[in-house]
């Protein structure tokens, strides 16, 4: 079956269905679900019913005890987590949530609105937790829990990217992303997850990255990053991996060492950090940042994001440097120094180059790499030609996570201000805490599922298409892994002409290196189109 055109998919029925909202019958159409998580990756991960199976079978081949497992799964949860059973009681369905989700805007299904998609687990909650609710049953909004709403809740909590939107509208505070990550850890008891997070999350626990990429393929990509960029700036720099006493331990999301256009960025952090003289080391078992873990459970989380600490320990850094990454950021900002730490061994993060110490991370040992890089442009450490970067006009997308989950908003626009001449800001409702998801976050960016990708995207892509005819905007920068990988294709969809970088692809263009080469091109290899200012 081909993908929908972008004419047909703009065609968004926003009616009332046909059927109540409790029926719980879904349609599992080709290109609005993701296929199910293949048996070796439960294996290999020790999860609960591995077998085959998939999300349109009629027989998922549940557990005989499935509805015991899920109800001693939900009160489990409702004790341990207080946030939980907040958000199952005190939403008043006020409804100001209800059209702030990309997945309605670009679905019209009402089971997209937050408020609607909370019900589907809520409903169950009330019928087996509450009295109103066992006592009058559906008259208190409560429905049995049926293999149909294990469907329902498959099909609706993985059309959920725990983007956090809707939590910034809602009077209360609910976060429906915190319901989403309980609903698919009770899936998982059950063995019903999708095979976009558990593979990642399997070669994780394997190698150190969602890639399966091995200590020697690690290597060989630093190796040809290095020689690549000696190619483009004349200058060699050293990149070393597992060196113990080092200052401070890098760690990168692997698709900036493997994927494209992130490997760009991956090139910038490696001129900017030879540049200002820093002494760091990559580990070759922490090769990860991201953690498939936040899509899948909590006790995930905490497996794949214990080598970071560790390895830190082992090598004996001081502290710790990340890159663009999302929810690499959210895992460290919100759970790795209770999951994990404390991570009393390290120091508080202190810019060897400015002398800045980074209070805020006092507890995690831990700083993001445009805090580091807006440091050092604040503190006038680096030599910048932004005319390097003229043949872009840029505007800046809000990853969800280091937006939303841990406030990094001014530091990337500070940046690409400094090292970009033409830099428009997308409307006003679109970014910073109002930014828009991608679509594809949270383990949903597969190729099965690329129709609702394409109407989980339509609002971002639509504030581009705003700025492209407004501005002439060509390039959306950004700093998060996925959104480099997911954000290229939805814009070839709805907005062609407009291509998708790191923030440190544009730092690195704009570095002025000691020692450098006249500079012809950018990193991607690409003509300069202003001659090279004078920087002797
Ligand atoms: S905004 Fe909050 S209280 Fe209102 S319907 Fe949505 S989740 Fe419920
Ligand atoms: S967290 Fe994001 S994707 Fe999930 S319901 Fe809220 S707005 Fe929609």
């Amino acid at each position: 079956m081909s993908n929908p055109k972008p004419e047909d998919l703009v065609q968004i029925q926003y009616e009332n269905p046909p059927k109540s909202w409790m029926d719980p019958a879904v349609e599992f159409r080709k290109g609005t679900f993701c296929y199910s998580a293949l048996a070796k990756n439960l294996n290999y991960l020790g999860l609960p019913n591995p077998r085959e199976w998939q999300p349109f079978d009629a027989d998922w081949k549940l557990p005989a005890d499935w509805k015991r497992i899920i109800l001693d799964g939900m009160k489990e949860r409702l004790e341990r987590f207080r946030s939980f059973r907040l958000f199952m009681d005190i939403c008043v369905r006020c409804g100001a949530c209800a059209d702030k989700c990309h997945f309605y805007i670009g679905s019209g299904d009402p089971k997209n609105m937050p408020v609607l998609r909370a019900e589907l687990v809520r409903s169950v909650y009330r019928r087996y937790f509450t009295p109103a609710g066992r006592l009058f049953g559906s008259l208190a909004g409560a429905r049995d829990l049926t293999e149909d709403v294990i469907k329902e809740w498959f099909y609706y909590f993985h059309q959920c990217t725990e983007c956090r939107r809707c939590s910034v509208f809602c009077p209360y505070g609910i976060d429906t992303a915190e319901i989403t990550m309980i609903v698919r850890e009770l899936l998982n008891l059950i063995g019903c997850n999708i095979n976009w997070v558990l593979e990642p999350a399997a070669n994780c626990f394997r190698t150190g990255n969602h890639l399966g990429v091995q200590p020697h393929g690690f290597k060989d990509s630093l190796d040809f990053a290095v020689d690549e960029l000696e190619e483009l700036t004349g200058i060699r720099v050293d990149a070393s991996i597992n060196r113990k006493g080092a200052e401070m331990l890098l760690i990168v999301p692997s698709a900036d060492y493997f994927g494209t256009p992130h490997y760009y960025t991956f090139l910038g952090y490696l001129a900017l950090l030879h540049e200002v003289g820093v002494d760091y080391t990559f580990s070759a078992y922490a090769s990860e940042g991201g953690n498939f873990g936040l899509f899948n459970s909590h006790e995930m989380i905490k497996r794949l994001n214990a080598k970071i600490y560790a390895e830190a320990q082992r090598l004996k850094v001081k502290w710790i440097l990340g890159g663009e990454c999302g929810h690499m950021w959210r895992v460290l900002h919100q759970y790795m120094d209770t999951m994990n730490g404390p991570a009393d061994f390290l120091e508080v993060p202190v810019s060897p180059v400015t002398g800045t110490r980074f209070e805020h991370a006092r507890s995690t040992k831990m700083i993001h790499i445009c805090e580091f890089t807006a440091d050092l442009i604040h503190n006038g450490k680096l030599r910048l030609d932004p005319s390097r970067n003229d043949r872009w006009t840029v505007t800046f997308h809000d990853s969800c996570n280091p937006a939303r989950a841990m406030g990094l908003i001014e530091e990337p626009r500070y940046i690409l201000r400094n090292v970009c001449n033409q830099f428009h800001e997308m409307p006003e409702n679109t970014i910073r805490e109002q930014t828009f998801c991608c679509g594809s976050g949270s383990g949903l960016g597969t190729d099965e599922n690329f129709e609702m990708r394409m109407r989980g995207g339509l609002p971002r892509a639509n504030a581009v298409k705003y700025v492209k005819e407004k501005y002439g905007v060509n390039l959306l920068a950004c700093i998060c892994a996925i959104d480099k990988a997911t954000l290229p294709p939805l814009l070839e969809y709805w907005v062609p002409g407009v291509e998708v970088a790191g923030v440190h692809e544009l730092v690195g263009n704009a570095l002025v290196m000691r020692g450098q080469k006249e500079r012809t091109t950018d990193l991607r290899g690409e003509p300069l189109v202003v001659e090279e200012a004078a920087h002797a």
